[in-house]
């Protein structure tokens, strides 16, 4: 059987392994707790740290490689800003799908207030831990200047991924400044650690099947329906929002800017969106990302390299509109109400936040706090959405990583030339279906090309 259809189907059993638990016997019951702590917690676990290991190395070498494969600097510049104008546009339609459609639905008008405080009393530790935790998360001239990190292994330790980034950047700029020989020497060694990470990432995929299994498990048998229902409005005006955006905004994206039909390009990308799904962090989804941008949309590794790890933290459409909704609910939910100047703000806040918030999961929560204080909601009541956050954490990632993919595609064209042509033929393959392969793509002839055509330096 393909991997794809046994990561498919390790997503379905233990989804329904984990729905029959909690419908029967409870998350309390022993065997089921058993089961979480000591099988399906520690292989989701594992999955989701292979995956997670390799993304440090993986942004700065594919970030750098990526930099170092445009050339110079001016391209380099042309390139982010086309991919940050794709991010912000975007996400600010996202965003203000949400808040319309929370405005239409007004899910939060129909809390009563026994489940309201069943709700805060159920999370109020995890709140008041993220409540804390947003006090450190500050906006200002600060986190703009933090962004040139001092200290880009701290920055790694620290998640910081914007600091590793940047200190990417600087290194692949600085690498097409020097000898063309020596450059080559260290353009040959970014390579295999690229090479190396990626091949990482396909033995963790063989995995997936049992790890995806696992965490699936874990969020059903411990939620199950039951924490569902109460806030059901909520989380069909989320669910409501992301599936918009997924199946009408993105399409129309698409299509208009790389005339990419709908159906064509999420059959591409759907190791992609099963990874994001199952992980819920759009860090670790990146490695298959930029496998699956380049193998199955023929994106040049150059451009996926750069465009897909800056997309991972901060072109997130499907964690604007959960802000955006997520805000508007819980002032509802607490009777206050936002006019139309200050949704306004909700919406730029919410675009801000996406660009900043962490790719893992959960990482837009301590920002969402920031946002609810803002507007007078008791940053608590975070709580009550703590409970569910998960499954819609599963899904605003996967459409935050299809997003990235969007704006690789359309930087793809506009700055590499991709065509449609380029489109492999045999894409409907999942990326880890070629495990044993070894890659047809070499971003170290690419390199060397644009060496010997750009600096007319041997290679
Ligand atoms: N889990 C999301 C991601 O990784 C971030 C968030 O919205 O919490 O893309």
């Amino acid at each position: 059987m393909a991997l794809h259809t046994r990561i498919l189907l390790g997503l379905l059993i233990g989804a329904v392994l984990g729905i029959i638990a909690n419908q029967m016997v409870g998350p309390e019951n022993p065997v089921v707790a058993f089961v979480n702590e000591y099988i399906a917690g520690p292989v989701g676990q594992v999955f989701f740290n292979l995956l997670y290991m390799i993304v440090m190395p993986l942004v700065f070498a594919s970030i750098s490689l990526g930099v170092a494969g445009l050339g110079d600097l001016k391209k380099a510049g042309r390139v982010g800003i086309r991919a940050l104008g794709y991010f912000v546009i975007s996400t600010a339609l996202a965003a203000s799908a949400g808040l319309i459609l929370v405005g239409i639905i007004k899910p939060g008008t129909r809390v009563s207030a026994a489940t309201r405080d069943g709700l805060m009393d159920a999370y109020s530790g995890d709140a008041a831990q993220r409540v804390a935790q947003s006090e450190s998360v500050t906006f200002g001239i600060d986190t703009f200047v933090n962004i040139v990190t001092r200290n880009p292994i701290a920055s790694a330790v620290n998640n910081d991924m914007l600091g590793v980034i940047f200190f990417g950047i600087m290194f692949g700029v600085a690498l097409t400044m020097i000898r063309g020989d020596r450059a080559t020497v260290m353009v040959r060694w970014l390579e295999a650690l690229n090479d190396i990470v990626i091949k990482i990432v396909e033995i963790a995929m063989r995995l997936a099947p049992y790890g995806v299994a696992g965490l699936i498990f874990g969020v059903m048998s411990r939620f199950g329906f039951d924490l569902l229902v109460p806030i059901g409005r909520y989380i069909v005006t989320v669910m409501g929002g992301l599936l918009a955006h997924g199946l009408i905004t993105i399409p129309i994206i698409v299509w208009l800017t790389v005339r990419v039909r709908p159906w064509d390009f999420y059959r591409r990308v759907r190791a992609s969106l099963v990874t994001a799904f199952s992980t819920s962090s759009s860090a670790a989804t990146l490695p298959t990302n930029i496998a699956v941008a380049e193998r199955s949309l023929g994106v040049p590794p150059r451009i996926a390299g750069f465009v897909l790890p800056l997309g991972a933290t901060m072109c997130m459409n499907g964690t604007a509109i959960f802000e955006g909704i997520t805000v508007i609910f819980l002032a509802q939910v607490f009777g206050v109400t936002l006019d139309v100047g200050q949704q306004a703000v909700v919406m730029v806040m919410c675009v801000l936040t996406a660009v900043g918030a962490a790719g893992v999961p959960g990482g837009s929560i301590p920002l969402l706090v920031g946002i609810l204080a803002m507007f007078g909601v008791p940053g608590e009541a975070i709580g009550i959405v703590l409970g569910v956050d998960r499954i819609l954490d599963m899904s605003r990632t996967t459409l935050n990583v299809v997003g990235d993919l969007g704006a690789s595609l359309y930087v793809a064209k506009n700055e590499a030339g991709w065509t449609l042509a380029d489109l492999p033929d045999d894409a409907g393959r999942i990326v880890p279906a070629q495990l044993d392969e070894t890659p047809d793509w070499s971003p170290g002839e690419e390199f060397a090309e644009v060496q010997r055509e750009e600096l007319g330096k041997p290679s």
